[in-house]
């Protein structure tokens, strides 16, 4: 369906049946066709060139070492809805605390699985008629985020409780809706574009496509022949200690067995000197793409 903002007056599509409403261009949120006023920001603390330098001096695994002579490409500043939460186990009011849990369930770009979003520090949310970033829509329903994020916090009251021998209850109650910064970064090392995201509010690169270096590759080679030749020696090596027990010459037929396995165990590493593409996510494994 089809929102005007009452704020910017821009004209946005909006999911049908979401109990909140958030405008693209300004971030105002309605609710029942009315602006919402629990709406909080995390002020983004790296600006553009901040933003870059972090990923240029990031340097994951084989990374080119002249990273930082690559050039800035496009800069996007992405708001992702979070929702608010005082949590509040009944009687266990010394365990009160505020927590957030991600709105979207598919979010624009990588952010990683169970992301500790911070709840505090954060500021009233005032829109603005500059356009300077994008404001994206929540897709859940704070009950099901909630309940999706509330297991760490439910598990340290039970524990805390269970001492006390105290029964206790869910009553944490939804707050409003925060805006939690990324940004979206495209950047060109010799002559080709890449794609990163940094989390805007405390720094830290969550995702980068990065070239993987001559260096990095020389390295993955000699890695790979290294478990290449030390499998065929093992190989030969139980051959002919086996033949010398047998009587029967079973070198060859180890050296094969060797290489056999060499292959296998060094087929990783050859993928890297092949491939010359990297992406980088926080808390996963590096992928060649
Ligand atoms: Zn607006």
């Amino acid at each position: 369906m089809k929102v005007r903002c009452p704020y910017c007056g821009a004209e946005y599509e909006a999911p049908e049946g979401a109990q909140y409403l958030v405008c693209p261009y300004c971030g105002t949120v309605l609710r029942e066709g009315k602006i919402f006023e629990s709406v909080y920001l995390f002020e983004p603390r790296l600006d553009k060139t901040a933003a870059f330098n972090r990923v240029f001096g990031f340097r994951p695994w084989a990374s080119p070492r002249d990273l930082g002579t690559s050039s800035p490409a496009d800069a996007e500043l992405h708001f992702l809805p979070l929702y608010l939460y005082y949590v509040y186990f009944e009687p266990l009011k010394e365990l009160a605390t505020y927590a957030t849990a991600l709105a979207v369930e598919r979010p624009p770009f990588y952010v990683p699985r169970n992301y500790r979003f911070p709840a505090r520090w954060r500021i009233p949310f005032k829109p603005s008629l500059e356009r300077t970033a994008v404001f994206h829509q929540p897709q859940l329903d704070p009950e099901t985020a909630w309940a999706a994020a509330s297991k760490p916090y439910e598990k340290e009251a039970r524990s805390y409780a269970a001492a006390f021998k105290k029964p206790i209850s869910d009553k944490t109650t939804f707050e409003g809706i925060v805006y939690y910064p990324f940004w979206k970064l495209k950047y060109i090392y010799r002559g080709k574009e890449y794609n990163a995201v940094v989390d805007a509010a405390e720094g830290n690169v969550v995702y980068m496509e990065y070239p993987i270096s001559r260096r990095g590759r020389a390295a993955s080679l000699a890695a790979a022949i290294t478990i290449l030749t030390g499998s065929v020696v093992l190989g030969t090596a139980i051959g002919m200690g086996i033949s010398a027990a047998k009587g029967v010459d079973l070198t060859l037929w180890g050296s094969l067995g060797g290489l056999i396995g060499g292959i296998a165990g060094s087929a990783s590493a050859f993928t890297y000197v092949v491939e010359r593409k990297a992406v980088y996510r926080e808390g996963q494994e590096i992928e060649v793409l």
